[in-house]
């Protein structure tokens, strides 16, 4: 592999790395006018400090993921474990799947752990979408993969210092937000469908929101749902999703460190993501806050 050992991570303090492998939510969005943020669907990989492999979602940008852990520089095989954790099952997050090509290597272990999903719902989705009519049989693909859910409550655990915490999104169906810590101190956290529903006077979403502030308090990194504009957002109430600028008050009211834009809509072309960045860093600056505001791409790095 191509990754620096987690020793010299310790050494720089670095707790988390991540990138982007698909930022767009919906539906895969391919095309001149999104080339530099991309049109593949949600996915982000994370390493831990001692580089343990956190798949968050698989969306169509799964199937890079996977490319680059099979056709390592030194042309070995990932054999590594890596644990996949599905915010939810709308086909924009999970479709990635059945192209993993990990998942056709029998020494590279998978987990499947749904935030929103028992055990037997998510082995129920892995046997849908990897055998007919959706695609041709592969049961013994499907049955070597563990599958895992956060039905006890608990959270789950990612080698010796990587803790995934789960709390409820706004979003039809249901879906989950993650938030990665490193031993006791929050790193990362992942919400790409949940509507915040800031207009709303009802106190139970008022106190759910409140709830949520508290839990992401302070993250480093939140990677938040953008899809809507404010404008097209009083057409989209009780769709799921937030607008940039919701996304931007939330952040600010969590204060976390840096908000990344995410599941960008379909038909966003990539000069108005542009221009719904400036938006929401006007926001920040009129509020003087020192959030800082970026838009998730395709190959985005990050550390924290
Ligand atoms: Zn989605
Ligand atoms: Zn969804």
């Amino acid at each position: 592999m191509t990754q620096p050992p987690a020793g010299r991570d310790d050494a720089r303090g670095v707790r988390f790395r991540l990138r982007c492998w698909g930022a767009r939510g919906t539906l895969p969005s391919p095309g001149p006018k999104t080339v530099r943020y991309g049109g593949n669907t949600t996915c982000v990989e994370v390493r831990t400090r001692d580089d343990e492999l956190v798949i968050l979602d698989a969306g169509t940008g799964l199937r890079g993921l996977g490319l680059h852990l099979t056709v390592a520089a030194d042309g070995t095989q990932h054999t590594a474990p890596a644990h996949l954790f599905l915010t939810h099952q709308h086909s924009d997050h999970v479709i990635g799947l059945p192209h993993f090509a990990p998942l056709f290597d029998a020494s590279a272990p998978l987990r499947i752990t749904s935030g929103d999903a028992t055990e037997q719902q998510t082995r129920t989705l892995l046997q849908t979408l990897m055998s007919p009519p959706l695609f041709p049989p592969l049961s013994e693909v499907t049955e070597r993969v563990s599958i895992a859910s956060f039905e006890n409550g608990t959270p789950a655990e990612v080698g010796a210092r990587c803790t995934v915490h789960r709390f409820p999104a706004r979003h039809p169906g249901g879906a989950s937000i993650f938030r990665l810590d490193d031993g006791r101190t929050p790193g990362i956290a992942f919400a790409p469908d949940n509507e915040l529903d800031y207009a709303s006077t009802d106190a139970e979403v008022i106190a759910w929101r409140r709830g949520l502030t508290l839990a992401l308090h302070g993250v480093p990194i939140l990677l938040h749902d953008a899809t809507y504009s404010d404008t097209e957002l009083a057409q989209h109430r009780g769709w799921g999703h937030s607008s940039a600028l919701e996304a931007t008050r939330f952040a600010m009211e969590c204060v976390a460190g840096m908000l990344v834009l995410f599941h960008h809509h379909p038909d966003r072309t990539d000069d108005q993501v542009d221009a719904v960045v400036q938006e929401c860093r006007q926001l920040v600056s009129v509020s003087g806050s020192s959030l800082r505001v970026i838009a998730a791409w395709e190959g985005l790095s990050l550390t924290v």
